[in-house]
């Protein structure tokens, strides 16, 4: 089984084609560019023997007929916007590559090769929209109180493309045996490390917390000091304490910011009455986040403390981590020691459909270098043999899998 590098790269440049924006693409879910894109990816589906049809929320879903196991094999062709032109589309393409080399070695086979590319990963309306409804998850509720930035309701998106109304393509347990996700790594590690195959152990968890902080607002110049009550002082101690304190105790692979910091009344000679800091952290393991959370409620009540300021800290968003299937990611390893090229693991620490589908069935992830570490701009890129590698090395990992011939690869 032999993917063909030059036909490879056509399909992924002539999808950048579709929203070209200088040298990366402008296709945020549901835009015309995006519906064209999965129009033409449906297209390429269908002429590779898929049985390929775009579904109710926007999927493209090819199944590779006359097989009784597939192992699902996908990402998403939406961009933020004006994004790269790998982020996504590389995986889908490789996907549909994987396909068509399946298809052309010829042998029969009980299980093959399902290719999908998934609807508003980046969260234009709603985000992992495609693989969450793929999965069958409860998502009606968020899809009516979905809107995007610009006021745009999801409802009225789906209206007007047309889509509404045809059936959702969905995850079948008798049928798909797994789901791989190539993606670039949209970081600097494998560059810097020199790694050409990164394997995924987890798609970090992340925690986003509201800290917030009352006091009093006074006279910025006639309270004196041993009687204000400075909440902004307090959040900003807090700030501090709060990277003393993750640096601390988290893992090395632990990232954090603090995303928003709001005084009020926010004028320059008035002692703040309120602050508030939203802040991320987020990491692989789900104890370790717990841990971390405690030691932050913990140093939120230090700060207030000397400053007679009160705290208060609210859990805003949660993601939990999704571990990758061992024996899939093994397989990703396997097929990059076959082909000699040099693999290293470690965590995603931007969220994926992978992270969905880890819910639901065994899930794994290989990652390509990311030039300079850029992405979601029009500088994202990787070098033309990193993405030919990529390809060999999922290929290869898919070959494994179709030998092995069993239904679980669990
Ligand atoms: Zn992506």
């Amino acid at each position: 089984m032999q993917i063909r590098p030059e036909r490879l790269l056509a399909d992924l440049r002539e999808l950048a084609t579709i929203g070209a924006f200088e040298t990366g693409v402008n296709r945020p879910a549901f835009s015309a560019e995006d519906l064209a894109a999965r129009e033409w990816l449906r297209a390429r589906m269908a002429a590779a023997g898929l049985e390929a049809a775009v579904d109710g929320v926007g999927n493209v879903y090819g199944r590779m007929p006359g097989v009784d196991h597939a192992v699902l094999i996908g990402s998403h062709s939406d961009t933020v916007p004006y994004g790269g032109w790998l982020d996504g589309s590389l995986g889908v393409i490789y996907a549909l590559e994987i396909a068509r080399a399946v298809a052309e070695s010829g042998a029969a086979r009980r299980v093959g090769v399902d290719a999908i590319s998934f609807q508003d990963e980046e969260g234009t309306f709603l985000a992992l929209l495609g693989s969450r409804s793929f999965c069958g998850e409860a998502i009606d509720g968020d899809v009516a109180a979905a809107r995007s930035k610009d006021g745009r309701a999801l409802a009225d998106a789906l209206a007007e493309s047309g889509l509404r109304g045809r059936p959702p393509a969905r995850l079948d347990a008798r049928r798909h045996v797994g789901f791989l996700e190539a993606h670039i790594e949209q970081g600097p590690r494998l560059e810097r490390s020199g790694g050409q195959i990164g394997v995924v152990s987890a798609i970090v968890g992340i925690r986003t917390l509201r800290a917030v902080f009352r006091g009093q607002a006074d006279h910025a110049g006639t309270t004196p000091m041993p009687m204000r009550r400075d909440a902004g002082a307090a959040a900003l101690m807090f700030g501090a304490l709060l990277s003393e304190r993750l640096g601390a105790h988290g893992s090395p692979d632990t990232v954090w910011n603090v995303g928003s910091a709001t005084f009020k009344p926010g004028a320059s000679n008035v002692v703040p009455s309120e602050a508030e800091l939203i802040f991320q952290f987020r990491d692989a393991s789900d104890d370790l986040l717990t841990e971390l959370e405690r030691l932050i409620r913990d140093a939120a009540m230090e700060c207030a403390r000397p400053f007679n300021a009160e705290a208060e800290v609210v859990r805003v968003l949660e993601t939990r981590p999704a571990a990758m299937d061992p024996r899939l990611a093994g397989l990703i390893e396997r097929a990059a020691s076959e082909l000699g090229a040099s693999a290293a693991r470690m965590p995603s620490g931007a969220g994926h459909d992978a992270m969905v589908m880890a819910r639901h069935l065994p899930a794994a992830m290989l990652f390509v270098p990311s030039i300079g570490g850029r992405s979601h701009h029009v500088s994202e890129d990787t070098s033309e043999s990193d993405i030919v590698r990529g390809a060999q090395v999922l290929a290869r990992a898919v070959e494994l899998l179709l030998q092995d011939g069993t239904r679980s690869p669990a």
